[in-house]
């Protein structure tokens, strides 16, 4: 059976996550990049990541509740980075569909430098921001760490920034509406091609992967397999 990492996934809402887990399994899912949402989900995840070595965890804030986080969100997450080696940051990012884009970018900024600090692979969510996004990035060069850009929409400029970034694709990627993100898939190179389910439902990740190598003849899912590897242990 081939072996896939789902690169994005969250907490399920209404069963544990290893019954999730134990389901994908089944399926070749062998490992996922388990996302936090707000610093709610910290300790459980901190908790997964320790139990369970296929699962590697991201703690962050999600840009949606970048208003919600409480006043020690910051030295929480420095503590538990510095005690767990091991985790990521994620998910972060800038969503301009949202209207509390100013609280997002200190939020964002503030994970970011956290994660250059601890050195870990961030996790990135980037909504209709992609200008902002890149001109932050931008500013932290040579120092930034490796980048899984979540849920990526094909942004050529996004692909042309000259940064160690992985390029995950979703089940999107198999609809045709998508006509910019299915033409991307053409341009990532080899080595930084990434799939996720971008749910607490880790199947979903099939489905994109079958949709990267029906667009792609020249790769195969142990390549895949081998990227999420790179940015599973934070390099
Ligand atoms: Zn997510």
């Amino acid at each position: 059976m081939i072996k896939i990492i789902d690169s994005h996934c969250h907490l399920p809402k209404t069963e544990s996550f290893s019954d999730v887990f134990t389901r994908a399994q089944n399926k070749g899912i062998v490992g996922c990049i388990l996302n936090a949402v707000t610093e709610s989900d910290w300790n459980q995840i901190v908790n997964i990541a320790s139990e369970n070595k296929s699962v590697c965890c991201a703690l962050g804030v999600h840009p949606w509740f970048a208003d919600s986080v409480s006043s020690h969100w910051d030295s929480d997450l420095m503590a538990l980075m510095e005690s767990n080696p091991k985790l990521l940051v994620g998910e972060i990012g800038l969503d301009k569909t949202r209207d509390n884009f100013d609280i997002q970018k200190n939020i964002f900024i503030h994970a970011l430098e956290i994660a250059i600090k601890y050195k870990r692979t961030i996790n990135i969510h980037c909504v209709h921001a992609w200008d902002e996004m890149l001109k932050i990035l931008k500013s932290y060069k040579p120092d930034l760490p490796k980048i899984v850009v979540h849920s990526f929409d094909g942004n050529q400029n996004v692909l042309d920034f000259d940064a160690d970034l992985y390029f995950s694709y979703s089940p999107n990627i198999t609809n045709p509406k998508f006509k910019r993100l299915m033409e991307s898939v053409q341009r990532v190179p080899k080595n930084k091609i990434l799939v996720e389910s971008d749910s607490e439902n880790l199947l979903p990740t099939i489905t994109a992967i079958n949709g990267v190598l029906s667009l792609r003849n020249d790769i195969t899912a142990n390549d895949i397999y081998n990227n999420a590897l790179g940015v599973f242990y934070n390099g």
